[in-house]
This record gives C-alpha cells, sequence and structure tokens, in this order.
C-alpha cells in the first residue's frame, strides 16, 4: 500500500478469486466456470467486431437488450447489461445502499456482497444460515433492510422456490431485495417473472456459467423501469461503455444459439447427478445442489487436506477457510472425463487413508 491510499479504504479486506494457475495444466474445478466452448456462432460475430474496434460500443446494448428482453418475457427498459453480474450487484449496493439503508444478506454466500458494501461504505448485517445450510425466510420477512439473497445459493448450491422469495419481496416494500441468480440455470425457479408485480425486486443474472463467457464478462440486471434507471445513473457516472463490443456481440449471439447452451445446462446437470451418486457412494455428504456445482464433506477427511491432495494430483477444487464451512470443498461439475478424473483422484487419496470409504 501506497502512503496515498485513501484512508476510507483502510480496513478493505478485497475479494479473493478463486485460483487461475499458469504453472500447470490441472483439471480445473475450482471457479465453475463452464467446461463447453462457446459455439462457433460466438466466433463467428465476436471476429466481425475486431475490425470495429476503433468505435465504441453502443452504451444502450440496445440489440443485446432486445434479445434479452425477448427471451426472458420483459421489456428492455427492464434490463441493464454489466461487465460481468458482479458489476450489477455493485452498482446494485451503490444505488441503493447508504448509512441509513444497510443490506442483509446469508453469513455463507458470494463473499463479493460483503466486499462492495465495504468498498461503498455500506453497513451489512450477515443472517447465519440455518446448520443444515438452508436460509431461514423467517429471519427475511419484513426485515426492514435492503437484501441480497444467492438463489441458488453459493457455495452451498441449495436454492428456494420463488414462492418462498416472493414472501420476502412482499414483505420488504420499502426496500430492494436483490436475487442474485448466477446459477438459475442449472435448476432453480427464476424470480424474473416477478418484476411484473414488485418495484422493489432486482434479479441479476450472468452469461459466465451456463452460456460458457465467464472470459467474456457479461451479466446483467432485471427488474422495473425505475430501479433500472437508478442502475444506469451508476453506470453513467462511473463508466457507459462498460460492456464492450466483442462481449455485446457475444452475448447476443449466445442468445440466438439458445439451444445449445440450455442443452449443456442439461448435461451439466446430469453429470452433476453422476457426481453426486458417486461421492455418496463414497461416504461424502453433500448438499442439494442445484448449481454446477458441488459442495461436500468427507467424516474421515478434513477439507484442506482433500483440497490439497486433489492439487497434488492436477485436480483444483475450492476450499473456503471459513469456520463454518471448513469441512467442505466446492467442486465444479466439468465435462464427465474431467468428473471420472476427480472422482479416480478421491478414491485414490480414499485408498490410502486405508479405504475410507463407508
Ligand atoms: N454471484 C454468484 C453467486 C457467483 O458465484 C458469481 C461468480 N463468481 C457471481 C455472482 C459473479 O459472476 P460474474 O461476475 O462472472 O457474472
Amino acid at each position: 500500500m501506497s502512503r496515498f491510499f485513501s484512508g476510507k479504504y483502510a480496513s478493505l479486506e478485497p475479494y479473493v478469486p478463486g485460483e487461475q494457475p499458469r504453472e500447470r495444466k490441472y483439471v480445473k474445478l475450482n471457479t465453475n466456470e463452464s467446461p463447453y466452448p462457446p459455439s462457433p456462432l460466438l466466433t463467428e460475430r465476436v471476429q466481425e467486431q475486431c475490425g470495429l474496434l476503433n468505435l465504441y460500443s453502443d452504451p444502450e446494448c440496445t440489440a443485446l437488450r432486445e434479445r434479452l428482453a425477448a427471451r426472458l418475457g420483459v421489456r428492455t427498459e427492464n434490463i441493464l447489461p454489466t461487465n460481468g453480474s458482479d458489476e450489477a450487484l455493485n452498482f446494485a449496493v451503490m444505488a441503493f445502499g447508504d448509512g441509513t439503508h444497510p443490506f442483509a444478506f446469508a453469513d455463507i454466500t458470494y463473499g463479493f456482497y460483503a466486499v462492495f458494501c465495504a468498498l461503498g461504505g455500506v453497513p451489512y448485517m450477515e443472517i447465519p444460515l440455518r446448520k443444515d445450510f438452508s436460509i431461514g425466510l423467517e429471519d427475511y420477512i419484513g426485515l426492514g433492510k435492503n437484501i441480497i439473497i444467492a438463489n441458488p445459493n453459493a457455495p452451498t448450491g441449495l436454492a428456494l422456490p420463488r414462492a418462498e422469495l416472493e414472501r420476502v419481496i412482499a414483505s420488504n416494500p420499502e426496500n430492494v431485495v436483490v436475487i442474485d441468480e448466477a446459477y438459475v440455470d442449472f435448476g432453480a425457479e427464476s424470480c424474473v417473472p416477478l418484476i411484473e408485480k414488485y418495484d422493489n425486486l432486482l434479479v441479476t443474472q450472468t452469461f459466465s456459467k451456463s452460456r460458457s463467457l465467464a472470459g467474456a464478462r457479461l451479466g446483467f440486471a432485471v427488474g422495473c423501469a425505475g430501479l433500472i434507471a437508478d442502475l444506469n445513473a451508476v453506470k453513467y457516472s462511473t463508466n457507459p461503455y462498460n460492456v464492450n463490443r466483442m462481449t455485446m456481440a457475444a452475448g447476443s449471439a449466445a442468445l440466438d444459439d439458445d439451444g445449445y447452451f440450455m442443452a449443456n445446462c442439461r448435461d451439466i446437470a446430469a453429470t452433476r447427478g453422476y457426481v453426486s451418486r458417486e461421492l455418496a457412494g463414497l461416504g461424502f455428504e453433500l448438499t442439494d445442489s442445484r448449481t454446477n456445482f458441488v459442495f461436500c464433506t468427507h467424516p474421515k477427511i478434513q477439507g484442506a487436506e482433500l483440497y490439497s491432495e486433489l492439487r497434488a494430483r492436477g485436480v483444483l477444487v475450492r476450499h473456503f477457510d471459513s469456520p463454518r464451512i471448513a469441512a467442505y470443498n466446492r467442486v465444479s461439475i466439468g465435462t464427465r472425463e474431467q468428473m471420472d478424473i476427480f472422482l479416480d483422484a478421491v478414491r485414490d487419496i480414499l485408498n490410502e487413508r486405508g479405504g475410507a470409504a463407508l
């Protein structure tokens, strides 16, 4: 840190992204990327943009918003495309949070929420998940604070039905409720259909997982026109060209090729089922994941140790140090072949410990 760094960031603890190692080739199951490349249509459309890079991108993201609106059954004024959904979440904290409008979210959830609040000087409250990692909905009913709920939640993978979330949204009419649907395409119910009914509901989604575009950085927020106008005020005060040309073209092409990506999501869900059954057979406990990852623990090996042993065998998963989930690892769902390599490595590790299987 230099002596010029503003004191207002003195206690900031930046988000630590999952490793992107370069030193060796791993079976990379640590950042919930899609194992499938984008379809050829995207390559073609992105290439068309390369010769136009001397020109700024469309700050209104018109073509992309039109396609998204058609896909989601909303109007273009209900959508704001962003540089990853991280940016949509940050914009929401910037737009709706301040000293008298704090945020609340689960104690075990996406770590960036707390970082965005700290960055913006917005107070926040962490609400403990229940012992089984489920969200205690009653904790959020009539809370009177802005709320962020990841549905499905990460890293637990658990999802709530739309009807339950609607109770939270309806009971906090004076506060914004953000539903982070980064993983919704892998098997959860979206709250997008509720945006017509509730002017305090903001939904965020991403192209990073279900549409194989983590490296392009594309997400979006969906909400009533008023909320989207607020987010636009923040966007036009920070970075009007927040989505670059190539990414915008990739996003539009992904929506034109929706069948390809939704089929990939079904494959990933099927592989998740296979991996879950195999792990359970080896004595693991797993949450009922509705995402492109599983969250698992084994009674005979510590979470950090399993992580290191897998790493030594060329398989990278994600381990979080925080006390309530230290026994667990989050394992992204790759191709069937990648998951067989992972499962073989797990068997090997357990066998070395004298057959820790049941
Ligand atoms: N929400 C959750 C719950 C996530 O796990 C992630 C991925 N790290 C994001 C949002 C942000 O993803 P992106 O910025 O790639 O859209």
